[in-house]
């Protein structure tokens, strides 16, 4: 779990800013939920997933509730949908912290954040195309250029097994060049096969039955709306049959944003899917579809920094308050300066005026603002430049200053 401090939280600012703005211009809301869920919620969703088994930080509350600290993000907003029964469609945008036990390493961490947008309500393939083009229009403002759409679908729900009962036999009849984990896997379910990340594994995953080859008419047709639909975007995409993701409630379409600047173990920016039986697992209405995504926002930033793009930037005051008179001018110069929309910083402990303009360099700031005994006596302010011509000074009578640093800063 990791500390993030500024300047390097300039960039998280503005990566959520720019999500918002992204997911305000698509119509979706704000949702925030809580951090903690009852143990069930994601039992419900992923029982048979590495996230749901094995890396979840539950405990039992002072209450004696069974209680998990959230592993992700989808299962909370669905389990929320489900209580309050909003409108549909339901669009709602979120960001905030994951807790999984994983292996910690570059990329991958046990506190993670994503940014998220879902759709509830609606079966329309154009509501699939709409996230992956929020996802894409986001990471496009951001600068990201190298990375890959990966695209799949799941099938129904109803067809699933027919795939599934394929998935195990042929993994069954080739278990003997499968990791243990994998075979261990593969009793449980047969899907969740593709998960597997170990190279041993790779040349069985390689031949397994691909689940496209099994969509019913139905779900043949969505995909086709879907990747249609891209198309009319313009959003390039690579099919990528092995694309099942990590949780067991996809349904349809799945995706993932790849980076080629990362490494490949730790690739993933994001991805997600549609899930139209989680609503209904969660105790809403019985057939409610839905389809979004999470976007991981270390690895977002780890694909800025890869592509050079985004830097942090440190806050720089418009202007520094130097208060030699030793009144309260520096607090109440600054609080106007604050609610006249400029940004001020200042000195603090009394400090000498050497001190105090050193502390003004160091702030960045365009202007200082000086108030000594003289200013004080004749209600001005002395207004020196820090950048370039320096030391250039004037007197600005005290009613004035907010508009001279307006046209100056
Ligand atoms: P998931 O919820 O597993 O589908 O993950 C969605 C995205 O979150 C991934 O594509 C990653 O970008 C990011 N992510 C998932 N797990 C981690 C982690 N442990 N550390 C950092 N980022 C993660």
């Amino acid at each position: 779990m990791r500390d993030v401090l500024a300047p390097e939280s300039s960039r998280w600012a503005a990566v959520v800013a720019t999500f918002a703005e992204h997911a305000r211009r698509a119509g979706f809301g704000l949702a925030l939920t809580p951090l903690i869920e009852h143990l069930e919620v994601f039992e419900r969703v992923g029982d048979s997933t590495d996230i749901v088994r094995k890396e979840m930080y539950d405990f039992t509350d002072k209450g004696g509730r069974r209680v998990a600290v959230r592993p992700e993000i989808t299962a909370g907003l669905m389990r929320a949908f489900a209580e309050h029964r909003p409108p549909t469609p339901w669009k709602a945008w979120t960001v905030g912290p994951n807790f999984r036990y994983e292996q910690p390493q570059s990329g991958r961490y046990r506190q993670h954040h994503q940014l998220d947008a879902e759709i509830v309500g609606t079966s329309d393939p154009d509501a699939d195309v709409e996230v992956i083009a929020l996802f894409d229009g986001f990471q496009r403002r951001l600068g990201l250029r190298q990375r890959t759409l990966k695209l799949n679908s799941l099938g129904d729900l109803a067809e699933r097994p027919v795939y599934v009962d394929a998935l195990r036999a042929y993994f069954t009849a080739h278990a003997a060049d499968l990791s243990e984990q994998s075979r261990q896997t593969l009793s449980m379910n047969p899907l969740r096969v593709f998960d597997s990340k170990r190279p041993e594994d790779a040349p069985v995953l390689e031949e397994a039955p691909v689940v496209l080859d099994y969509l019913s008419p139905d779900a043949a047709a969505h995909f086709d709306r879907v990747r249609s639909g891209l198309d009319a975007l313009g959003i390039d995409y690579v099919l990528d049959p092995r694309l099942v993701r990590g949780l067991d409630y996809y349904t349809r379409t799945t995706f993932e944003f790849a980076s080629h600047a990362l490494g490949s173990a730790q690739n993933a920016l994001g991805g997600g899917g549609r899930y139209d039986g989680l609503v209904e697992q969660l105790g809403g209405p019985a057939g409610t579809p839905g389809v979004g995504f999470g976007a991981g926002v270390e690895r977002i930033l780890l694909a800025c920094d890869a592509e050079g793009v985004l830097p942090a930037e440190a806050a720089t005051a418009d202007v520094f308050v130097v208060d030699t008179a030793g009144g309260q001018d520096a607090l109440v110069l600054s609080a106007e300066l604050r609610d006249a929309g400029i940004a001020a910083d200042r000195a603090y402990d009394g400090r000498s005026m050497k001190a105090q303009m050193k502390a003004a360099d160091r702030s960045g700031a365009a202007l200082a603002l000086i108030v000594g005994a003289d200013e004080v006596a004749g209600n001005e302010v002395t207004v020196r430049s820090l950048r370039g011509e320096r030391g250039e000074q004037v007197r600005v009578p005290r009613d004035k200053v907010a508009d001279y640093v307006r046209e100056h800063r």
